[in-house]
């Protein structure tokens, strides 16, 4: 366990993450390719409570029915993922002051992974649609044909 911190670019948001691991995953899926306009987002999931907005705080986009994303407004710097009802969320991991003290150890969201741009590796993936959070998510969104 260990603290992290980070901002984006302006510096008009910053946090620090108390307690927390060092696991870090790409995800590969296409909502973070566009969130971080990147053929992948580079996260590390920490609980919400763990987490102190020590200035400012993120402004956000929901980019689906339950998940969002935090940026800073003024800069645009990506900055979290989480869905509002959970108490886990995800830091950008370009957002640490020190990118390199979370290790990669998982791919998620390999169905539209871009080839040629990441190195493959031996770590485990996972398809989103394999997911059964959520899968359970996307479905409790479809309403009923009548
Ligand atoms: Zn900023
Ligand atoms: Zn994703």
């Amino acid at each position: 366990m260990t603290t992290l911190t980070g901002g984006c670019q302006c510096g008009a948001v910053r946090y620090a993450a108390t307690g927390v691991g060092t696991d870090g995953y790409w995800c590969h899926c296409r909502m973070c390719q566009r969130a971080v306009g990147s053929v992948a987002a580079a996260l590390v999931n920490v609980a919400k409570r763990d987490v102190t907005w020590t200035s400012g705080a993120p402004t956000y986009f929901m980019s689906s029915p339950f998940g969002r994303r935090g940026f800073c407004a003024a800069c645009g710097t990506p900055l979290t993922f989480d869905y509002p009802d959970s108490a886990k969320m995800d830091l950008t991991v370009g957002s640490l002051d020190d990118p390199g003290a979370v290790q990669l150890t998982s791919h998620f969201g390999i169905e539209t992974r871009v080839p040629g741009w990441i190195a493959p590796d031996d770590l485990p993936t996972t398809r989103c649609d394999d997911y059964a959070p959520l899968v359970a998510r996307w479905a409790a969104v479809e309403r009923p044909r009548a």
